[in-house]
C-alpha cells in the first residue's frame, strides 16, 4: 500500500505505513491517505464477524500496513486490545468485548444503541487508537534504533490518552502542556498522578491557546525540532484514524445478525477524526446507511453538511461548551473527506484549502460535488447545552443509563435521524465522570465512578509550573533529552 497527500505532493514517490507513522502533515501541508481504499470481500466480512476485537483489529490494520510483518502486527494488536486494558466496563460480563454494544430501546421503529468506546485507561474513546499508537511507536522506534519526544498541548482528553499510551514505553518521552489550574480536578489528577519517568507534565501559566502557541513556536523552530526529535500525536495522525476504523466493524457485527443488513452511526464530532474512520469503513465496503455528524454549538461541520459552506471560526466565535472536547474552530481531518468528495483531485483540494487560509473558507453549494455528500451517507445536526442536559436526563430516566455530555450531543442528533428498520448506533465517546458538573446539573447526583478511579484526586501529583514562554519550554526539553 502506498500513501499520497491530499494536495498532490509526492505522487509517484513511495510512502509506506511506517514512513508516515511518526510524521504529521505531508510536506505540502496536505494529509496522507492510501492511494486507494482496500475493499473487504463478502467472504472476509463473514469471517471477521466471529473474531475477537484484537484479531479484527489485526485484519483491518493489515490491509493498510503491508510493510509490517503479519505476526508482529498481530502481537501488537493482541497486546493492545485486552480485557485488562479496557477494564473500566459498566458490566463485568462485557469486559472481554473491548467495545460492548449497549442497546437502549426501540424508538421510531428502530433499535437505538450505544457503542461503548470509553472503557480504556482514560475513559474516553481516544484510548482506542492511542493505546495502539503507543505500541506501534515503541515497535517502530526500536526497529530503527531511534527515539521520539512527543510535544503536545491539551485541555483534557487528548493529553491524558497520549500519556497513558506512552507511559513506560522505550524510546518515547511525552512533554504535555496544559493550562495551569484550568482543567477539572479529575482531569488534572488523571494526568498529574502519573509517576513514570518518561512523562513530563508542564502546567503553563496561561490558557489553552498559550499552550498551543508554544507548541507551534517549538515546531516552527526546525533546527530545535530536528535536534531534539520532536513529534506529535495529534488527530491527523493516520494510524490513529485507521485504528478507529476497527470499531465500526465491531459495532456493525454486534448490532446485526447477518451481513445483508445495514446500520447507521451517529458520531459526536470535533476534528472529524472519529467520523472520518467511519467514512473509511464505508469505503471499504461495510454496509453503512448513514453517517450522522453531531456537533455542539461549535457547528463548523454541521454548517458544511447542511449548506456546502465550510467556514473556519475565529476565536470570538469559538465557544467554550460543556462538551469541551468538540470545541473546535476548524476540523483538522476534514480535508481527507473533501479529497474523496472531489473525486480525489489534489489540485482542487489545494485550491480549496488555500482559500481556507486566505479567505477563511470555501463554498461548494453551487458545485455538483456537494450533492454527492448524500451518496457518501453523510447527514448532520447540532446540539446545545440545554439539549445535552435533556438527553442525559431522558436516557437516565428511560433506560437507567448515564451518558456523558459528548455522547448526549450524539444521542440528540441521532434521534433526529432515525430511519425505521435501520439500527442506529451512537458512539459513546467518554464516561460521565469526566464531565461531572453537567451530570450534577442534569441528574442532581454524582456521576458513576469506575472502581479504579476511587481516590484518584488524592494521589500525589507530579508536574512542573512554567511561564507561557516558548524559550523556557525549549530549555526544559533540552535539559531532559
Ligand atoms: C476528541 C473527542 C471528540 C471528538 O472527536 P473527533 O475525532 O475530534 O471528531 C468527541 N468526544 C470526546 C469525549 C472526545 O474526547
Amino acid at each position: 500500500m502506498n500513501y499520497i497527500s491530499t494536495r498532490g505532493a509526492g505522487i509517484g514517490e513511495r510512502h509506506t505505513f511506517s514512513d508516515i507513522l511518526l510524521g504529521g502533515l505531508a510536506k505540502d501541508g496536505g494529509l496522507y491517505l492510501p492511494n486507494q481504499y482496500p475493499r473487504v470481500s463478502a467472504d472476509e466480512l463473514a469471517h471477521w464477524r466471529s473474531l475477537s476485537y484484537a484479531d479484527l483489529a489485526f485484519e483491518v490494520l493489515s490491509k493498510f500496513s503491508d510493510d509490517i510483518p503479519a505476526e508482529e502486527l498481530r502481537s501488537l494488536t493482541r497486546k493492545t486490545y485486552t480485557a485488562q486494558i479496557y477494564s473500566n466496563v459498566r458490566h463485568e460480563e462485557s469486559a472481554a468485548q473491548i467495545t460492548p454494544l449497549k442497546t437502549l430501546g426501540v424508538e421510531n421503529g428502530t433499535t437505538l444503541s450505544l457503542l461503548e468506546l470509553s472503557n480504556g485507561p482514560t475513559l474516553a474513546f481516544k484510548d482506542m487508537a492511542m493505546q495502539l499508537l503507543g505500541n506501534l511507536f515503541e515497535y517502530t522506534l526500536a526497529k530503527h534504533g531511534e527515539t521520539l519526544n512527543i510535544l503536545g498541548a491539551t485541555s483534557g482528553d487528548t493529553g491524558s490518552a497520549a500519556e497513558y499510551a506512552m507511559r513506560g514505553k522505550t524510546g518515547v518521552r511525552v512533554f504535555m502542556l496544559s493550562p495551569h489550574k484550568k482543567m477539572s480536578a479529575f482531569q488534572t489528577a488523571q494526568m498529574f498522578s502519573l509517576q513514570d519517568p518518561n512523562i513530563f507534565n508542564l502546567a503553563v501559566e496561561g490558557n489553552f491557546d498559550n499552550c498551543q502557541d508554544i507548541v507551534k513556536a517549538v515546531s516552527n523552530d526546525h533546527a530545535f525540532k530536528a535536534a531534539h526529535k520532536i513529534g506529535t500525536v495529534n488527530s491527523i495522525n493516520w494510524a490513529r484514524v485507521v485504528a478507529q476504523v476497527v470499531y465500526y466493524f465491531k459495532g456493525y457485527f454486534a448490532a446485526t445478525k447477518s451481513n445483508d443488513e445495514r446500520v447507521s452511526f451517529t458520531v459526536p464530532s470535533g476534528n472529524f477524526g472519529n467520523v472520518c474512520a467511519g467514512h473509511i469503513a464505508r469505503m471499504m465496503g461495510l454496509p453503512i446507511e448513514q453517517l450522522v455528524v453531531a456537533t455542539n454549538e461549535n457547528d463548523v461541520l454541521d454548517e458544511f453538511f447542511r449548506t456546502g459552506i465550510y467556514r473556519v471560526r475565529g476565536a470570538s466565535e469559538t465557544y467554550h461548551t460543556t462538551s469541551p472536547s468538540m470545541d473546535i474552530s476548524k476540523a483538522s481531518n476534514f480535508e481527507r473527506f473533501v479529497f474523496d468528495l472531489l473525486g480525489r483531485d489534489p489540485a482542487r483540494v489545494l485550491q480549496l484549502f488555500h482559500d481556507v487560509e486566505e479567505k477563511g473558507g470555501f463554498d461548494l453549494a453551487a458545485s455538483g460535488d456537494f450533492a454527492r455528500v448524500k451518496e457518501f451517507g453523510f447527514v448532520s445536526g447540532r446540539s446545545s447545552h440545554a439539549d445535552r442536559v435533556d438527553a442525559i436526563r431522558d436516557v437516565f430516566e428511560r433506560y437507567d443509563t448515564m451518558i456523558d455530555t459528548h455522547t448526549a450531543d450524539g444521542l440528540k442528533v441521532a434521534r433526529e435521524n432515525l430511519q425505521p428498520g435501520v439500527p442506529m448506533i451512537v458512539l459513546e465517546t467518554a464516561q460521565p465522570i469526566k464531565f461531572g458538573e453537567t451530570i450534577r446539573e442534569a441528574l442532581l447526583r454524582e456521576p458513576e465512578r469506575p472502581a479504579a478511579f476511587i481516590g484518584l484526586e488524592k494521589l500525589p501529583q507530579r508536574f512542573d509550573i512554567v511561564p507561557a514562554d516558548a524559550s523556557v519550554v525549549k530549555a526544559y526539553i533540552a535539559e531532559r533529552t
